[in-house]
């Protein structure tokens, strides 16, 4: 941020903030500035005074250790990959017609996965199917 003493041509000072020089440019060209006291768009810098809010570090950068943080929930997936591997029957390509079966079938308690394209899973949805997604990670890599 910097801040500018500001001047129209009726020589009222003023204050304004900008984000960097050049917004103050940016907004003159634009007819955007405006003297608050009698709205005059004549508006010069005055004096300069610099000001820098925040330091560089807190600027959007990555955490440090976010390649870590993936890795965690990457690993995390894998677990959830895993057990659905282990309890849950694949039907792959025939999952909407097989969950079809087992939604119908009240005494079925089998639990299935596999893959849907967005259109059936939308059909399934309005048949009142809940349909949970994982997102479904590689193992290796
Ligand atoms: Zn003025």
């Amino acid at each position: 941020m910097i801040k500018y003493n500001l001047k129209c041509h009726n020589n009222h000072e003023f204050e304004s903030w900008f984000s960097n020089s050049s917004e103050f440019d940016n907004l003159k060209k634009k007819k955007l500035l405006e003297c608050i006291f009698c709205t005059s768009k004549k508006i010069n810098k005055s004096i300069m005074a610099p000001m820098v809010s925040g330091t560089r570090e807190n600027n959007q950068e990555y955490p440090k250790n976010f390649d870590k943080i993936i890795r965690n929930e990457k690993n995390k997936l894998l677990e959830l990959r895993k057990y659905v591997e282990k309890n849950f029957e694949f039907v792959g390509d025939d999952f909407s017609r097989k969950v079809r079966e087992v939604f119908y079938d009240k005494k079925s308690k089998k639990t299935i996965y596999g893959t849907t394209t967005a259109e059936e899973r939308k059909e399934l949805e309005e048949e009142g199917i809940d349909l949970f997604s994982i997102p479904w990670v590689n193992k290796d890599n």
